[in-house]
């Protein structure tokens, strides 16, 4: 081989090389997957798993109730687009399989609580044996695993699999977020647990409109009392709200808190029965736009533990 072919054969193993790499390149400057989320809150974890690449679209957006959520057309017009769909699944979206059967939609359905061990309403705190003393909703499962941290972790992964599937070219850069993000959830957790340390296990008692939080109360060590059981979907009775005022009463709970999704009229009422002030509101099943204190998950449960604490602690 004289030396004008060598030249020549090593320009074409360096053409070669040049194309390889291209591919990926490729594939990042294309249109990104569409994916769609259920709800609000779970939009933004798919958003920070799928980055640039994936367009995220939301059903039940910011303030909104998923409970109750009715689909549009257009609704079934963006599933249709999607390569993939995201839900929360344990009984949360019970209009979803309708939704995607209209759509006639046959891409990927990714549930992200898979792997999660689900609590049963009526049995929200630590340690009680599910069906052991609920009034309400019996033995239902409990959607709201988003409120604990731990939980998320377990979302996240499963939502880097499910992109992985959906786009094989973008599975490295969905891990790499999905790790990153695991990163700032595992502050959040240490940082929620920090936050309760200073609170006494006896004053860690309070109430809200709807029974959100069995997960949070589990993992941080928090009793929550409900007026409405797991879903918003049923109103509460007159007996259950008395019972509800006679325990506030006896349990000396100085705790009330209203939720951005429900009527604040019932906790407004069981305050006026009970002399207790409400002390603010919490995010149980929705963000906030992007300017309120609940713009991304991260903000939602910082925003919670800050409202919970500061009321308990009389500030
Ligand atoms: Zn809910």
């Amino acid at each position: 081989m004289n030396a004008s072919l060598r030249r020549h054969t090593l320009a074409i193993v360096a053409g070669l090389g040049a194309l390889a790499f291209s591919l990926p390149g490729q594939a990042q400057t294309s249109a990104p997957i569409k994916a769609v989320a259920s709800f609000s809150i779970l939009g933004d974890l798919v958003r920070q798993v799928g980055g640039d690449r994936v367009q995220v679209d939301v059903l039940v957006g910011p303030g909104a109730d998923a409970h109750v959520f009715q689909p549009a057309p257009s609704h079934a017009k963006q599933v249709a687009q999607a390569q993939v769909v995201f839900a929360n699944g344990l009984g949360f979206e019970g209009w979803m399989q309708r939704l995607l059967d209209n759509a006639g939609y046959k891409g990927a359905k990714v549930v992200v609580s898979r792997g999660i061990k689900p609590l049963r309403s009526g049995a929200p705190d630590a340690g009680h044996k599910a069906g052991k003393h609920g009034h309400h909703d019996h033995g239902e499962a409990d959607p709201h695993a988003w409120q604990s941290v731990p939980n998320v972790i377990t979302y996240v992964a499963n939502i880097a699999q499910g992109l992985c599937a959906a786009d094989a070219a973008g599975c490295e850069a969905y891990q790499r977020n999905a790790e990153a993000y695991t990163g700032q959830l595992r502050a959040l957790d240490a940082e929620i647990k920090a936050a309760w340390a200073a609170i006494p296990a006896a004053q860690r008692k309070l109430i809200t409109s709807h029974d959100a939080f069995g997960y949070y109360a589990q993992t941080y060590g928090v009793k929550f009392l409900a007026a409405q059981g797991v879903s918003t979907e049923s109103e509460p009775s007159a007996k259950g709200v008395g019972q509800l005022v006679r325990q506030i009463r006896k349990e000396d709970i100085k705790a009330l808190f209203v939720e951005n999704i429900s009527d604040p009229r019932l906790i407004e009422q069981i305050g006026r029965e009970t002399g207790v002030t409400p002390s603010g509101v919490l995010y149980s099943d929705s963000l906030t736009g992007a300017q309120g204190p609940a713009a991304n998950y991260l903000a939602l449960m910082r925003s919670n533990t800050r409202t919970l604490t500061q009321a308990l602690q009389g500030r």
